[in-house]
């Protein structure tokens, strides 16, 4: 038996590594999709085999890891190529991501699953609950322009790239609102937490 898992997911640059980072620092332990995006086709894995096998080694670095912003360009630019990536990442960290959250402690009262893509995957059917950092499409166009550099145009490709924000908040069982200033943050997080405590009350934990 693992903790319960409590999904985490928005979109890009809506606040979901913000908010986890909020999470962690109260104790509960993030399983960020991310991060196991990378570990699964760090150098010398079976992963990133498979990648090159597939795009060709011209997506390799000279150092070895794999050059990831040619595969984004590449797989932004084809859709066919976008799911064939998509099938190669997806069950590996599928898999890694049950091992992580299966050595989560069991004095834990849950776990953060930190991924983009819960709802579209339907993996929230599975999960406890589902917090959705929620920000409006002009302010996430700014955040992505100013974390990532990219030029307007870009920035709002990515984000038609992505189910709209609708899709997500109506599976959603918590809302967080990552449209104001940042120190209006930590109260929201505070209370979605005691939320979730409180719905696993009753549980042995
Ligand atoms: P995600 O993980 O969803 O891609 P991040 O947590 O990385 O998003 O946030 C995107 C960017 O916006 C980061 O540069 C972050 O520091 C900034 N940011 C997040 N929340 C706020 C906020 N409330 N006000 C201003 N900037 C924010």
């Amino acid at each position: 038996m693992t903790v319960p898992v409590v999904g985490l997911t928005g979109g890009i640059a809506s606040g979901k590594s913000t908010v986890a980072r909020a999470f962690a620092l109260r104790g509960i332990p993030v399983v960020d999709a991310d991060q196991l995006a990378r570990e699964v086709v760090a150098p010398g894995s079976e992963g990133l085999a498979a990648v090159v096998r597939e795009f060709g080694d011209d997506v390799l670095l000279s150092d070895g890891n794999l050059d990831r912003k040619a595969v984004a360009a590449r797989v932004f630019a084809d859709p066919t190529l976008r799911v064939k990536l998509q099938s190669i990442l997806h069950p590996r960290i599928g898999q890694l991501s049950q091992q992580r959250l299966a050595e989560v402690p069991r004095d834990k009262p849950y776990a953060i699953y930190e991924a983009p893509l819960i709802v579209e995957s339907g993996l929230h059917h599975g999960m406890q609950a589902l917090i959705v950092v929620a920000i409006a499409p002009e302010l996430q166009i700014e955040r992505v322009m100013a974390r990532d550099g990219r030029a307007r145009e870009d920035a709002e490709a990515r984000l038609r790239a992505q189910a709209p924000l609708e899709r997500k908040l109506a599976a959603a069982t918590y809302v967080i609102d990552n449209g104001r200033a940042l120190s209006e943050l930590d109260p929201q997080v505070d209370a979605v937490h005691a939320k979730i405590l409180s719905a696993l009350g009753g549980s042995t934990r």
